[in-house]
């Protein structure tokens, strides 16, 4: 809770008329008289337990009721602060400040720098480039923790992948946690790792799957399944585009931002 998203919650109550306190941006007592009161009208609108929930929780639970009111998309009033809310709240923070929605996504135009020289996405080029599917693998160390997508519970500090693409990988993650820092990395999900060598098939296909080098990432498969187009992918939204940004200045592809489908894959390979 920054002082920023305190104050617009402040600001909200008081045109309510359930607060009367200054625009401080500090969530004190009479903040939090006002949250209670504001939830309780909304009756069935929020879950039943919510008057046991925390200090902080009602806070989000708060926002997004405000965000609901608004007709913005933020999922169930569960008083947890998700990349749904997270979204939500700059969709309604541009809402306040401009008095009109903003544009749903703008026309993406991923980088076309390729210093690395990936290959063309084809067999021949591949396997030219990379070698055999499955041989050539090293290990990147993890610049930060990563979770297991489907098990978050096991951590993974370090991945297989083909050694080509190893100190490019390196590099992204690192630009990734600077830029991002921990905390905001857990909160958009780019810790969530969908695996990377996996030597297969593509699905419904006899071409090998670009994971069958160990190049490939995919990143919170959850929410970024393989047929969501821009309107429905998490990775779609603004808040990632540095993420892509740091990705394709080392010449990796997204499929998501160039065919906008599968928006949890990342490749070195051209397309
Ligand atoms: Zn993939």
């Amino acid at each position: 809770m920054t002082k920023s998203k305190i104050r617009l919650v402040q600001r909200q109550l008081k045109a309510r008329r359930l607060y009367r306190g200054p625009i401080d941006g500090v969530y004190g007592e009479g903040t939090l008289r006002a949250i209670v009161r504001a939830l309780e009208r909304q009756g069935e609108g929020v879950p039943a337990g919510w008057p046991l929930w925390s200090k902080r929780r009602r806070f989000v639970a708060f926002v997004q009721v405000l965000c609901r009111e608004q007709g913005i998309d933020v999922g169930p009033v569960d008083g947890y602060w998700g990349p749904q809310t997270d979204y939500a709240y700059g969709v309604l923070q541009f809402f306040l400040e401009h008095g009109r929605m903003p544009d749903p996504w703008r026309d993406v135009e991923p980088s076309d720098a390729n210093p690395n020289r990936w290959p063309q996405e084809t067999d021949r080029a591949l396997t030219r480039h990379y070698g055999p599917v499955g041989e050539n693998q090293t290990r990147v160390q993890l610049p930060y923790t990563h979770r297991l997508a489907w098990n978050r519970a096991r951590r993974v500090n370090s991945f297989l992948c083909h050694e080509r693409v190893h100190d490019s990988l390196a590099r992204v993650l690192n630009r990734v946690l600077g830029h991002y820092g921990e905390e905001r990395i857990k909160t958009l999900r780019l810790d969530l790792w969908g695996g990377c060598l996996n030597v297969r098939r593509k699905r419904g296909g006899t071409r090998w799957s670009t994971h069958a080098w160990g190049i490939a990432v995919d990143y919170d498969p959850e929410r970024n399944p393989l047929q969501a187009g821009r309107d429905r992918a998490a990775f779609a939204r603004p808040e990632y585009d540095k993420w892509w940004a740091l990705w394709e200045e080392e010449g990796w592809v997204s499929l998501g931002r160039t065919a906008n489908f599968d928006w949890m894959h990342i490749q070195a390979a051209r397309r």
